[in-house]
Formats: structure tokens, sequence, C-alpha cells
């Protein structure tokens, strides 16, 4: 049965995301009709060989790689519905990332050749996103991305990571001016300039999990929605896990539970992420007069530079605009009217023809951001058998899949070619952990500061 939506959960409270709990009230998920089949809640006690908790675009991708490419058939437990997470809630944006960190941060934490490594690897990490993608109903939209400089300081900033890209790593990025973004774009009225990345795409979320749905029950693997997993005890290597159907026990455990991970679950998985909530609202339909005033001539997604960034794009099917930022720092504010407020004074002061258009959908999620803004994959303890792939740090969309790709290939017994650091250490933990909240309330009202420097 499914269960009334709470506006108000909480992952560093709330011990399970709920149970069969109805979807956030997001566009995509009004845009996407009916779900697909799946194998309903667990009703008896089973015996599996891979569970794999939380069922959003990484325990998809994860239970079709295992079934497609390596014929291991993985029972995923997802607490409430198929993609109910982040991944039914994002911008759609597939970009060509690797947790939060710029490129030129890698080469400053790692070194030129290591930089150039994971270049290559996100690059063919991308490949992995693009083949689900180019297989599935999804909308997707692939023109690249642009980075909006939303003031003259920022444009200098800009133009050096753009210039780092095309010199050290042979990636052809691009800075246009405002006029040039007007024209070819979207007219931002707060644009200064702008950095265009050649590789990117925007698709429906919804529709690419329920994808990944169909194509991983297709290849074997079963998915048991409205069953959290409340309880998880391990006795001679076999994982007990208890679900409000019946127990599953299971050989192999991997966790993709990302920003709703309680850190009851497992010790492994305790205070690994910061869970940090963002937004999006997607507007009423604009009329054409509002789409030539707006500049509106392509559908490429758009992310500013602000701190507390702002990520946009224009859905041109819909004649709609999606634009998100990031949002309450509890659960409980959640439903505080200022933060849709927020996002109404960026499209007045981004799209002034907008000024007055109405807001249809508004709703927020619980990104996984990881405290050295890094993802992992990996198996954190070789002496048990449990895998997570997490820590995306708000870039899950593309880069999801390549992580599924890779924790399918662990989990089948083949190890990664690279010492990526992706792969050689977990996430780390965080020594302010009891006051961490206080620090991003902080950090939040410090970067406020810095966003409205000119
Ligand atoms: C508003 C917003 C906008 C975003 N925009 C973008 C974007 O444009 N581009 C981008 O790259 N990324 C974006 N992200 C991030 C991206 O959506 C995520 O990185 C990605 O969806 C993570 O997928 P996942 O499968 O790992 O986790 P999720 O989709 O969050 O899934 C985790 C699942 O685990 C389940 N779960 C948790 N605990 C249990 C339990 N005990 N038992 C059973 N199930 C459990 C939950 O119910 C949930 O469905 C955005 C996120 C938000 C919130």
């Amino acid at each position: 049965m499914e269960t009334a939506f709470k506006s108000t959960y909480d992952p560093l409270y709330d011990e399970t995301p709920g149970e069969g709990s109805a979807y956030s009230p997001s566009y995509w998920v009004a845009d996407a009709g009916r779900p697909p089949a799946n194998d309903g809640p667990v009703n008896s006690d089973m015996d599996v060989d891979i569970a794999i908790i939380g069922g959003g675009f990484t325990g998809l991708a994860t239970a079709l790689f295992l079934a497609r490419e390596h014929h291991i058939k993985a029972h995923i437990l997802e607490a409430n519905q198929v993609a109910w997470g982040c991944s039914s809630r994002n911008g759609g944006q597939g970009h060509l990332a690797w947790g939060r960190l710029s490129r030129s941060q890698w080469v400053k934490r790692w070194g030129t050749d290591m930089a150039k490594k994971i270049h290559k690897n996100t690059l063919e990490g991308f490949d992995i996103f693009k083949s689900l993608v180019n297989d599935i109903d999804c909308n997707p939209k692939g023109d690249g991305n642009i980075l909006v400089a939303h003031c003259h300081s920022a444009t200098r900033a800009l133009a050096t990571e753009s210039q780092f890209c095309n010199t050290v790593l042979g990636y052809q990025t691009k800075m246009i001016s405002k006029d040039e973004l007007h024209e070819q774009y979207i007219k931002d009225q707060e644009a200064a300039g702008a950095l265009v990345e050649p590789v990117g795409i925007g698709v429906q979320p919804l529709k690419l999990a329920f994808g990944y749905l169909k194509l991983a029950r297709k290849y074997g693997a079963r998915v048991h929605t409205g069953s959290p997993v409340t309880h998880w005890q391990t006795e001679n290597k076999t994982h007990i896990l208890t679900t409000p159907g019946g127990t599953v026990k299971a050989r192999t455990v991997i966790v993709a539970t990302a920003g709703y991970t309680h850190h009851s679950l497992h010790p492994l998985l305790a205070y690994k992420n910061m869970p940090i909530m963002a937004n999006s609202a997607v507007t009423g339909v604009i009329n054409d007069r509002q789409i030539t005033d707006c500049g509106f001539s392509s559908p490429v997604f758009l992310t500013d530079s602000r701190k507390l960034r702002f990520y946009y794009r224009y859905l041109p099917e819909e004649k709609r605009l999606q634009i998100g930022t990031r949002s309450a720092v509890t659960g409980k504010d959640n439903d505080n009217p200022r933060h849709l407020n927020i996002i109404r004074a960026a499209i007045r002061k981004k799209f002034p023809p907008l000024a007055d258009i109405g807001i249809d959908y508004f709703w927020s999620g619980w990104m996984d951001i990881s405290h050295d803004m890094m993802p992992r994959i990996i198996q954190p303890d070789k002496h048990q058998s449990i895998y997570y792939a997490q820590g995306y740090s708000g870039n899950g969309v593309s880069f999801s899949a390549y992580a599924a790709f890779s924790l399918a290939q662990l989990v089948a017994g083949k190890k990664p070619d690279d010492d990526l650091p992706i792969f050689t250490s977990p996430l780390p933990g965080h020594p302010l952990r009891p006051i961490r909240r206080m620090g991003q309330r902080l950090l939040f009202a410090y970067f406020n500061l810095l966003d409205r420097l000119p």
C-alpha cells in the first residue's frame, strides 16, 4: 500500500526514508506516467546471493550490469518506489563529472598525471552513460553544457579553468561572451560570460530510471519496492536484512542508499556522507512571446558560478523552465516558503520576462555530499562482503552509470584496471561530526556573502 509522502523527512534523524511512500511531487513524476511493473514488496523470507539496498540509478544500473554482463541476478530492496530518492528529483543534467571537484582541483590534489588519468576515466564513464541513454526513451538532449559566470570576476575564473582543460587535458572547452550566450543559447540577464563544454546530456531522469528498471528485470534482476531494510546483522558471513515483509539472507550486500543512508544501517556506512538538500522548480507553460524575449533557443543545460549555484534549463517540448538550487538545512525547514522565494527571485533576475510566471512544481531531495567532495566505488573492508558506490556530491546522473558498471565488475571479482582514488580508499568520516550542520549553516551564510560580491 502506498503511504503519503513526508516532506520533512531528514536522513540524520529518520531511520528509514519510509515504507512504500509516494514519490515527491516532481515534474518528472507527473511527466513520466505510470511506473513499469516491479516485483512488489518482499512478502516472505528469502535467501539470495546478492541484495542491493536502494533502488535509484545506482541500485538499478548495478543490478542491470550484474545481470547483463556477469549473469548474476541480484535482488533490489527499495524502501519506497523505484528511483524514489534523488533519481526522480534531480535536474537531469548528465555532466562529465567526478564528484564536486573542478578539473584544476584534481591537479592540486593528485598532480597532472593523475588528473589526465581521471579525465580519461570520466570520458570512458560518460560513454557508458551515453550507451544506456541511447537505449532508453528519456528525452535526451546531447548539446554539451554551459557554466555561466554570474559576475565579472567569475568570468576570469572560468577562463582559467577553460584554458586548463584545453591545454593540459586536451578537452576542448570555449569561453563565450554574454552576447554570444544570448544569441546562441539563452538570454540569462545576469550572465557576464560563459564556459561551454562539449560533453553533457540532459535527460528526463525518471524515464531513464524506468528504463534501467525494465532492462534490469529483463535480464533477470528482481526489484522489490516498499521494502525498507530496518535492521542488518551478519552471522557466519551471511547478511540478515530485516524488511517489514520478511527477512532477506544474502551472501553479498551492495549499498546504494546515497543521501538517504541512516547511520544505523551499517557501521561501514555511518556518517560517511553529509546529506545536503537541493531543490528544483518547474514553471508553468511559457508563451511564445516570453520564449522569444528570454532567448530560449537551445535545450542545453546550464549551471551558474555561484557557490550556492543555480542549475537550469529550458524544456522545449514542454515549454517550461526548470531551475533549482541548494535548499533547507534540515528536513523540518523544508516547507518554509523562503526556499521557493529564492528560486522566484533568481527567475526574476535571470529572465525578467518571466517575473510573474507561476511555479507548477517544486520539490527537493537529499544529495550525498562526501566529506572530500569525491565519490567512491569500493568494497571498504575486504573481510566483509559489502560494497558501495556513494558520495557523488550532487553529480550522479551520469556518474552513477559508470559507478554501477564498476561496482558490478568488483562484485563479479574483477579488480579495477586503474589506481584511481575513487577505488583506493573508502569514504572518509568527519572529525566534527556532531556539529556538521552548524558548520553547514555557517558555510552557507559565508557562501551567500561571496555570491553577492560583484
Ligand atoms: C534536487 C536535486 C537535483 C539534482 N540535480 C542533479 C543533476 O542535474 N545532475 C546530476 O548529476 N546530479 C544531480 N543530483 C544528484 C543525483 O540525483 C544523485 O547523485 C543520484 O540520483 C544518486 O542516485 P542513487 O541511486 O545513488 O541514490 P538515490 O536516487 O538517492 O537512491 C537512494 C535510494 O535508497 C533508498 N533507501 C535508503 N535507505 C534505505 C533502506 N534502509 N532500505 C531500502 N531502501 C533504502 C531510498 O528510498 C532511495 O530511493 C541532484 C539531486 C537533487 C536532490
